[in-house]
């Protein structure tokens, strides 16, 4: 189905009302080469979108955008220890993950809750409370955007990294993610080290894949904000990755830096901490704030225009790098102009 001149607004968690030229809602495999081996119905450039639930657009988008509807969960195959599922991009990824836990499937039970749909997860490679979704991915089913031929990736193909995948880097906007195949645990191991989930989970009774799930919900909702009150895109900015003598160096400073040293490439720092030391906690610009639990998140507070919310998260980037020497990347990814 193609729609022309339409709002954006239910297509970006930030909320922001800006308006696209053509948008191509795409639900099939079949649906999705027809439409990419035959683009002259819709002007270019291309751009892929999920839920928005990662994007900040700060003007209309001239150009059309593909948003891959493609529903459906199976079970591919089984044995003892591991079943591999597959699950159409359309599908929301926490109704995946409510899916795998209702059926004893281990795997993805601490990544409940995170916003977005199961085609974006290889590309983003989404993570929280100690798991990232790489660890569960078998491959990934793609349409390659400029002429239409289907391709899979193994999951070595993808090169994850933190929050990171060949999807973002080298192949960016050049494939279609339709379908993903998850390997997932029969016998379901528990990870629950990580910050307070523990304790959490202890609170709702034995250690099981449905408790593992409602603590990691129960912890979301008090930390982040709900988007339908205030639109926001969860973590602005990556949790910055440094070398151990640049953490040593820092630690001498601010000796209180909340840090993980188990983190592959070097000592993951908090983020959220650096820029709450900067006194960013409930600032604002324009209609654009920092929230007042996690200073990690930008939030809209209902009039914000794509260019308040990139300017605060400019003006948070320089201060963290006057203050602490360190530069932030965000997470989020800019559509338009700046
Ligand atoms: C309240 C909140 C909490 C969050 N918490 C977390 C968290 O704990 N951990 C975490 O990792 N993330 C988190 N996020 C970020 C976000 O939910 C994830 O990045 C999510 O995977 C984005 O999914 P989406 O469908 O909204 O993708 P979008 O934001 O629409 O797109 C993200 C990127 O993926 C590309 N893309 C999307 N779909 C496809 C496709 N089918 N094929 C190819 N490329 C595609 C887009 O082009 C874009 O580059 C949070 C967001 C919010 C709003």
């Amino acid at each position: 189905m193609i729609l022309r001149n339409i709002s954006l607004k239910p297509y970006n968690t930030f909320g922001l009302d800006y308006k696209a030229n053509c948008l191509a809602e795409l639900s099939s495999e079949e649906e999705a080469v027809d439409f990419l081996r035959d683009k002259k119905l819709c002007r270019e450039p291309l751009l892929i979108i999920g839920e928005g639930s990662n994007i900040l657009f700060t003007g209309d988008y001239k150009g059309t955008i593909i948003y891959a509807k493609i529903e459906g969960i199976k079970v591919d195959e089984q044995n003892d220890q591991h079943i591999i599922v597959s699950a159409g991009s359309g599908v929301k990824w926490n109704h995946f993950v409510e899916w795998c836990v209702n059926n004893g499937y281990g795997g993805v039970e601490n990544l409940s809750l995170i916003p977005g749909l199961v085609g974006a997860t290889p590309v983003q490679n989404i993570g929280a409370y100690g798991m990232e979704v790489k660890d569960t991915i078998e491959k990934v089913r793609t349409i390659n955007i400029s002429n239409g031929s289907v391709r899979e990736f193994s999951n070595e193909e993808c090169r994850f990294g933190y929050r990171d995948s060949i999807f973002k880097k080298d192949l960016k906007s050049k494939y279609l993610v339709i379908k993903v195949f998850f390997k997932l645990n029969t016998i379901p191991s528990f990870k629950i080290e990580y910050g307070s989930l523990k304790k959490e989970v202890e609170k709702l009774g034995e250690i099981n894949l449905r408790n593992v799930r409602q603590a990691v919900i129960n912890i979301r909702r008090c930390k982040l904000p709900d988007t339908e009150v205030f639109g926001n895109a969860g973590s602005f900015f990556k949790n910055p990755v440094v070398n151990k003598t640049e953490a040593e160096n820092l630690f001498l400073k601010y000796p209180y830096i909340p840090h993980y040293f188990s983190f592959p490439g070097g000592i993951k720092l908090a983020a959220g901490w650096l820029i709450e030391q900067c006194g960013w906690k409930e600032k604002r610009i324009g209609g654009a704030g920092v929230y007042d639990k996690q200073a990690l998140v930008l939030i809209n507070h209902g009039n914000a225009t794509g260019k308040d919310i990139y300017d605060l998260s400019e003006a948070i980037k320089q201060s963290v790098l006057r203050k602490f020497g360190l530069e932030l990347e965000r997470e989020v990814e800019i559509i338009g102009p700046i």
